[in-house]
């Protein structure tokens, strides 16, 4: 789960890394009230779920109170790549006269946390990656033998960073990060730019924030930041009924029962030409509930142009399944063309109820054949 600056702003001070004081404003009215309390220069800043907002317009700096209205008021409905600004941080503003970068991440290759620092903050980290790698200082952290100060040492000198002043609160600045992100159970924890402000103060000025989903469970707080409005709407119903739901870009939607077959839907459909818009995974289960839960969610989708229905009956009775997509169809209106295909525990049976029934599915006999049709009929819509 991805976090707004804001928030995870809030978890950085939390574990003490010192940031600006800033509020959280809806409307230009509200973020000229927020401006006045702070008082003085203030940034209004978009939060949306996604970064370069400050090329695209989404970062100004307020003189006032009366000039934050305004900054809100051009910010607030503005689109960054493709997320609408709804909620905006007013932030007193800061002084900068350097713009560092620092993050810690999984190196799945070393199957470790990897710090990286480097003094060419500002800019995308893929760019200075690019362009001058060598600027990038660049550590491992042993899962097992935990964090030692002199690894934040050690990346600060690889940095080049030489002010003893800029150091000492770099180096605290680096253990609290580990803190927050072992303690968060984060993916990502991302300060850019982390500043010195013209006193020799260091600060982040913004911060990019991935807690592991899967570990939400244990952090009822983060899990509560959740902001249902960013998903799209088939995401948020997914989450609601608990449907395992993940969501592609081709045109073909698809449900199959159990990972393994679904993910070899996925290639037989590429296989067939086409791409697929999501899939469902309905698990062991194909009750009447579960399908209909599903079909809710990939019907949803508006890029959706074909529905797959791939199972694989063992413990599951193809037969059940057959009946639960039936009474789905009963219970909802389906605008797009659907294809089954059957096989194993009680394929025939399952079949034969549904070409007997006089609802709109095209049943193939094969995985390749359901997925040709499947994709044909994406294409013809
Ligand atoms: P991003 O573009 O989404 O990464 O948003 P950032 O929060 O990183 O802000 C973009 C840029 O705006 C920063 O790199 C700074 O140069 C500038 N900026 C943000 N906050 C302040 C501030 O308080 N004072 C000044 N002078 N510039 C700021
Ligand atoms: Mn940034």
């Amino acid at each position: 789960m991805d976090l707004y600056e804001y928030q995870g702003k809030e978890l950085f001070k939390r574990f003490g890394i010192p940031v600006s004081e800033g509020r959280l404003a809806t409307t230009p009215e509200e973020a000229r009230a927020a401006a006045e309390e702070i008082g003085g220069q203030v940034v209004v800043k978009a939060q949306v779920l996604t970064g370069g907002r400050g090329k695209a317009g989404g970062v100004k700096l307020a003189e006032d109170a009366a000039d934050a209205e305004q900054k809100a008021a051009d910010i607030l409905g503005l689109d960054i790549r493709g997320h609408v600004v709804k909620k905006i941080w007013i932030e007193q503003a800061s002084g900068i006269a350097k713009e560092y970068y620092l993050s810690i991440t999984f190196d799945r290759g070393e199957k470790k946390p990897l710090f990286m620092l480097t003094t060419e903050g500002g800019v995308e980290i893929e760019e200075v990656a690019d362009k001058n790698p060598d600027a990038i200082s660049r550590l491992h952290v042993d899962p097992l033998e935990g964090f030692q100060p002199w690894q934040a040492r050690r990346l600060i000198y690889g940095a080049g960073i030489d002010d003893p002043g800029e150091q000492k609160q770099i180096l605290s600045i680096i253990g609290r990060l580990y803190e927050a992100f072992v303690q968060c159970d984060a993916m990502l924890c991302e300060v850019n730019p982390l500043i010195v402000t013209p006193g020799g103060e260091v600060r982040a000025l913004d911060s990019k924030f991935t807690v592991d989903d899967n570990a939400l469970y244990r952090h009822e707080d983060i899990a509560a930041m959740r902001d249902l409005d960013a998903y799209p709407p088939e995401e948020r119903v997914a989450r609601e009924k608990g449907v395992t739901y993940v969501k592609l870009d081709g045109d073909v939607g698809i449900l199959g029962n159990g990972a393994g077959l679904v993910m070899s839907t996925l290639d037989v459909i590429a296989l067939a030409g086409g791409r697929a818009a999501n899939f469902c995974d309905l698990g062991g289960g194909g009750g009447a509930e579960g399908v209909v839960d599903a079909l809710e969610v990939i019907a949803s989708d508006p890029q959706v142009k074909s529905i797959l229905f791939n199972i694989f009956g063992g413990i599951t009775r193809c037969d059940e399944v057959a009946r639960g997509i039936l009474t789905a169809l009963d219970r909802m209106q389906i605008d797009r063309p659907i294809v089954v295909r059957l096989d194993g525990t009680n394929a025939e049976e399952g079949r034969r109820l549904l070409e007997e029934s006089d609802a709109p599915i095209d049943v193939e006999p094969t995985m390749l054949d359901a997925a040709k049709r499947a994709v044909e009929l994406a294409a013809a819509a």
